[in-house]
């Protein structure tokens, strides 16, 4: 499915792709809705709505994805929730030993993600997920959401002359941000099947998608 000897960089998301999404469905879906909403004295489905429903219906913003956004629109302690719940943080099925075989064959691992700078930190702290790739590129980092044409300009500009597109991989459980990175001369995609352990396998992807990291080792 990869023709490994035409890439020489891959280009892993964090959550729903190395990281199971089931830690941030639970934590943006459930947790933060009702404690949201119980202060509010709303229901849980009616604090989704009020606190994401013009978020979701609009562009991706690096607000979306802005931990300290979202400690101010909904006065909660939302990195106190990521220690809460922290447990429920690991790696996708294979994602760990992929990483270590593709960085095993001499090859580059990083982490190009639209998460917040504190929300790989709680997510290193849970599992070590740094020692796992090589550098990490926050689009916080790099001023533009992965969605952007912009964050692959500021990637590319970061990466310097070792980087090559043509020979690059990125997998990515977000089609919107896989064909941002198609766009930006990124020729090797693949797509996740079901980010999320507890949801189901997603059919009909614009992109060929993987469901273990078996599937793709090198
Ligand atoms: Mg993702």
């Amino acid at each position: 499915m990869v023709p490994w000897g035409e890439v020489d960089t891959v280009l892993l998301d964090m959550d729903g792709t190395l990281i199971d999404l089931h830690f941030d469905n639970h934590l943006w879906n459930v947790v933060v809705p009702a404690r949201f909403g119980e202060r509010e004295g709303m229901d849980s489905a009616q604090a989704a709505q009020g606190l994401y429903r013009e978020m979701l219906a609009s562009k991706a913003s690096l607000d979306f994805y802005d931990l300290d956004y979202w400690a101010r629109q909904t006065r909660l302690d939302i990195d106190a929730i990521h220690e809460e719940f922290k447990g429920l943080i690991r790696y996708r099925p294979g994602a760990k030993a992929f990483a270590a075989e593709v960085r095993r064959t001499g090859r580059a691992v990083f982490l190009a993600t639209n998460a917040h700078p504190r929300s790989i930190a709680v997510k290193h702290r849970a599992i070590g997920l740094l020692a796992a790739v090589d550098a990490s590129f926050s689009a916080h980092e790099l001023g533009a959401p992965k969605e952007d044409d912009g964050y692959w300009r500021g990637l590319a500009r970061r990466l310097g002359s070792g980087y090559d597109p043509a020979r690059t991989l990125l997998v990515d459980d977000n089609d919107v941000v896989l064909a941002a990175a198609e766009r930006a001369g990124v020729a090797h995609l693949l797509c996740i099947a079901q980010p999320d352990s507890t949801g189901s396998p997603r059919r009909d992807l614009p992109f060929r998608a993987i469901g273990d990291f078996a599937e793709i080792m090198p």
